[in-house]
């Protein structure tokens, strides 16, 4: 027996499913899963070192690849200095300088461990802030595991067959108002019927937990335009999005200023961070200078303060973006012409270094269209690149990350693998 079937078996046998985190454990693709035992630029290796091309990167933050020197380095200086201090530090207020400095809406900052943690926040403070109980959320668009946000919340809610998660009392779900992503019409009688109770509309500006979905031209604008007319906070959760597509997240690419936006993933270069930012206005109504009640043991850790901010002045710095969008061109584009030779139906939705795979004959435009797409095709294809040696995310439902460590030399293996996969 293989040594991740041997550590699979003993893991179940200890914690619930063996994984610590659901989508882990390749329930959507079937079989099980690789343990790897070390990881480094664009590879993974294997408990059984085999080593493989990876296109989860961590499930988002390794835009850099993984153990980059840097980011170790930081890490490490920082550890010489201890791990936690429990005071303010002077690596809390360096990186809230720079996060206001790159993130165009973000006039004040508050640290936490996770994407989680910082759309948990950012909705209390919206109620707070407004004096309303309802929010808006969309089909497909997940926000970290949320009582009142996991609802219809894709990802590896939608992978196990259940969108909406037991053990939310009703009396919270009934709070919630899901509407279908890339409906503005939805969006406003919604507000007609409820606009007085409305205390945010919380989205993912380009949702890439249920896949990777873009919106339709004026979309997001439009959802701006009716919180400002019903006075309602919009939220972007740029947990995903954000520092990846550009330094400042879809916000700034696409010009829009969201109330409030929550971070995570990339801002802690690997280690467990978060953060709510927005309007200084709004982010005062948090304590203790507001009544919204916000705080964590270990939020703003130096340790993750040091690798976040390393990882943060690298993108800001050397701007790897466009170079990013080349390889995922090359193998968005890659993808489609294969598909097309052998004459199946796929759609390859790309946006710089995230893409998905779709087995439809039609763009997905929303949560019911990707659910409607052939996850049989994609598990085979899926088994058949792990066995050659790529390591695409193991559901159809997830987007695939590229990283500044990803050789135009991995795309073309990757194409390679992907031609006689399919
Ligand atoms: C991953 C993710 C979250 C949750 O972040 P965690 O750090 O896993 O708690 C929230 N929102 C989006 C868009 C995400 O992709």
């Amino acid at each position: 027996m293989n040594q991740s079937l041997k550590l699979f078996e003993k893991a179940q046998k200890l914690i619930p499913g063996g994984v610590n985190s659901p989508v882990r454990a390749f329930r959507s693709v079937g079989g099980s899963p690789f343990f790897t035992k070390k990881a480094s630029g664009s590879r993974l290796t294997t408990a059984d070192d085999k080593e493989l091309i990876d296109y989860v990167c961590t499930w988002g933050p390794a835009i850099h690849g993984h153990d980059h020197p840097k980011i170790r380095e930081a890490i490490a200086e920082a550890l010489a200095k201890g791990t936690s201090f429990g005071t303010p530090g002077p690596a809390e207020v360096e990186m809230a300088e720079l996060i206001v400095e790159v993130v165009p809406s973000v006039e004040k900052v508050r640290m936490c461990n996770s994407g989680t943690e910082a759309t948990m926040s950012a909705i209390r403070l919206a109620r707070g802030f407004t004096g309303r109980d309802k929010i808006i959320k969309f089909a497909g668009c997940y926000h970290g595991h949320v009582d009142s946000l996991l609802v219809k919340a894709g990802s590896g809610a939608i992978t196990l067959g259940n969108p909406d998660s037991a053990g939310v009392p009703s009396s919270v779900a009934e709070q919630t108002i899901v509407l279908p992503y890339n409906d503005l019409t939805a969006v406003s009688e919604a507000f007609s019927k409820h606009g007085q109770e409305i205390a945010a509309i919380i989205v993912e500006p380009y949702p890439a937990n249920c896949g990777l979905i873009l919106p339709h031209e004026g979309y997001l604008q439009g959802l701006r335009d009716l919180c400002n007319q019903h006075q309602s906070i919009l939220i972007f959760d740029e947990v995903m999005t954000g520092f990846r597509l550009s330094i400042g997240g879809v916000q700034q690419s696409i010009g829009i200023t969201p109330d409030l936006t929550a971070m995570g993933k990339i801002i802690g270069g690997g280690l467990p961070v978060g953060a709510l930012g927005g309007k200084a206005k709004i982010m005062d109504f948090l304590a203790p200078l507001g009544p919204v009640y916000q705080a964590g043991t270990l939020s703003g850790n130096p340790l993750a303060m040091a690798a976040g901010i390393t990882s943060l002045k690298m993108l800001r710095d050397e701007s790897p973006y466009e170079k990013l969008e080349t390889i995922g061109k090359t193998l968005a584009t890659g993808f489609k012409d294969i598909a097309k030779t052998k004459g199946i139906p796929l759609q390859v939705p790309q946006t710089g270094s995230m893409y998905c795979l779709y087995f439809s004959e039609k763009p997905i435009t929303n949560f019911d269209q990707a659910i409607a797409s052939k996850h049989d095709s994609f598990k085979s294809v899926f088994h058949k690149m792990l066995e050659k040696g790529i390591y695409l995310p193991p559901s159809s439902y997830e987007t695939c990350f590229i990283s500044t460590a990803h050789t135009e030399k991995d795309a073309e293996k990757t194409l390679e693998a992907f031609e006689s996969s399919i």
